[in-house]
């Protein structure tokens, strides 16, 4: 079996970051232990099988969790019986993600791949994962995974149903395709809304006592001084009048924005 698809790095000893650097978008998926259960924060692209580098790590229950339905960051919930997915993103969890062809998803899947796939893989013939959830993710819910808590915050903007994770135990914030660094977050599309996701931006930069911050892709984990600079630019787009759809590529120190 090839493994070498994933890279795994141990942020302690009950957190693993599961990353795939082969592939331009350099996807990260998340493994949380507690004591009772495991939650699995995304299941990456769907070119490896992400099941047998968490089997290897956890014989706990795992509970997926899902930030946002795209194609990058669902690729193996069908590996899995428990998934979780806000309601903003039920319906493309169900029946595809709106706006975006099978032809597209192929190119993007099968592009700027440096490192050997694992056998099995093959873009011509790559389907996005579709099924419904176990259940479904609010604002404000508090995950317990025995000893161990995750809080929900809906960070709608870059799709409808988008989430961040917040680790209360060990203060760690999970912000999927919201606030991510090297590669512009995107707001570009007709399913996105810019103010929506400048409203998203302020509300986690509101959280206290974040120690590392990690977004789903390029560089794993950011000092969260980033929150500082999230809200100066929060403040700068809507005092320029720039939270607008065409507005364009908006550069920040340490993340950029695209509208
Ligand atoms: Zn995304
Ligand atoms: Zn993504």
């Amino acid at each position: 079996m090839n493994n070498s698809w994933f890279t795994v790095q141990p942020i302690d000893d009950v957190t693993f970051a599961i990353s795939e650097y082969g592939h331009w978008e350099k996807v990260h998926s998340f493994l949380l232990l507690g004591q009772e259960k495991a939650a699995l924060i995304d299941t990456g692209l769907g070119i490896g099988n992400i099941k047998e580098i968490t089997d290897t790590l956890t014989r706990l229950p795992i509970e997926v969790l899902t930030t946002h339905v795209h194609t990058d960051h669902i690729g193996n919930h069908g590996e899995f019986e428990r998934i979780f997915v806000h309601e903003g993103d039920l319906d493309w969890l169900m029946h595809g993600i709106k706006g975006l062809s099978l032809e597209q998803i192929r190119r993007d899947i099968g592009r700027d791949i440096t490192q050997p796939t694992p056998d099995g893989f093959n873009p011509e013939t790559y389907k996005p994962f579709q099924g419904a959830p176990a259940g479904l993710l609010h604002d404000g819910d508090r995950i317990d995974l025995g000893g161990r808590t995750l809080t929900v915050y809906h960070t709608p903007g870059h799709s409808p149903g988008h989430v961040a994770f917040f680790d209360e135990t060990y203060r760690y914030l999970f912000t999927g395709d919201l606030l991510y660094d090297e590669t512009p977050v995107y707001a570009f599309y007709p399913s996105t809304s810019p103010v929506d996701l400048v409203h998203s931006l302020e509300r986690i930069a509101e959280i206290e006592g974040v120690r590392t911050i990690y977004g789903s892709h390029n560089t794993l984990g950011l000092d969260p001084e980033i929150l500082t600079e999230v809200k100066r630019a929060v403040r700068l787009l809507r005092d320029k009048d720039l939270v607008r759809f065409g507005t364009g590529l908006h550069q920040f120190n340490g993340f950029s924005i695209q509208f």
